[in-house]
């Protein structure tokens, strides 16, 4: 299937400031991987889209702006989708950095669940096993320098099935690659593949509960070579019949 792209070229101009990780560089090494220099909104019916967005979102909390991130772009997504009709919505996070934003929306809401793997000690410090809102929150964290086979087990069987026990009618994708081996802000040992094959995971149990809907949207990733790879291979394998 061809998979709409969505992202805006007034993203470029949010400046951090020179040397800071989160730079508009970022987006270009996204947007240049994925063969276009800035694709406009596509329209027309689809499953599933991807939204190269930044700066990320997830660890900005309801009342304040946190970790490079202003808004919670797929909180923010979540409750959208809500007002089209789509009663129950689940984000799955790969980001490196606990969601910690997305679960202070969530925590308290029935009708939305969040699933995330995520490096642990490390920033924000949030995101124990022991998080867990009103059952609607898994936390599976992974310490430095675990193995990608642990991190594809833990995710497969720490987060898929709690997935699909929800019966979601969406499920939005956090995708962020600083999970990737090279990234300099934390020390996991994921390559490119991994973020395919974690997509699949998540596109098996969308067929099987929401007819294959997911939404993904661009968290972290801070190697740019990294970044770029990690993210086509998301693309593609979300692109996949
Ligand atoms: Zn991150």
């Amino acid at each position: 299937m061809s998979l709409p792209i969505f992202t805006h070229p007034s993203m470029l101009a949010h400046a951090p400031g020179a040397g800071h990780p989160e730079s508009p560089a970022r987006l270009k090494a996204v947007l240049d991987a994925l063969d276009d220099a800035v694709r406009a909104v596509a329209r027309g019916e689809t499953a599933r889209a991807f939204a190269a967005v930044r700066p990320p979102g997830h660890h900005a909390e309801p009342d304040r702006a946190m970790g490079f991130c202003l808004f919670s772009s797929v909180a923010v997504a979540a409750r959208a989708a809500q007002a089209e009709g789509m009663a129950r919505v689940a984000v799955v996070d790969f980001d490196v950095h606990h969601g910690n934003g997305t679960q202070a929306a969530f925590e308290r809401d029935e009708s939305l669940f969040l699933a995330s793997i995520h490096q642990m000690p490390l920033y924000p410090g949030t995101g124990a096993a022991d998080e867990v809102g009103v059952g609607n929150i898994v936390n599976a964290p992974v310490g430095p320098h675990t193995l990608r086979e642990t991190w594809r087990a833990t995710f497969a069987g720490g987060l898929m099935p709690a997935l699909e026990a929800f019966r979601p009618d969406l499920i939005l994708i956090s995708a962020g690659f600083d999970a990737h081996r090279r990234d300099p802000l934390a020390h996991q040992s994921l390559e490119a593949e991994d973020f395919a094959w974690a997509t699949r995971a998540v596109l098996e149990v969308a067929r099987r509960t929401c007819s294959g809907k997911v939404v993904s949207a661009l968290e972290g990733g801070y190697d740019l070579e990294g970044l770029g790879r990690s993210a086509v291979a998301h693309v593609a394998a979300l692109g996949e019949e």
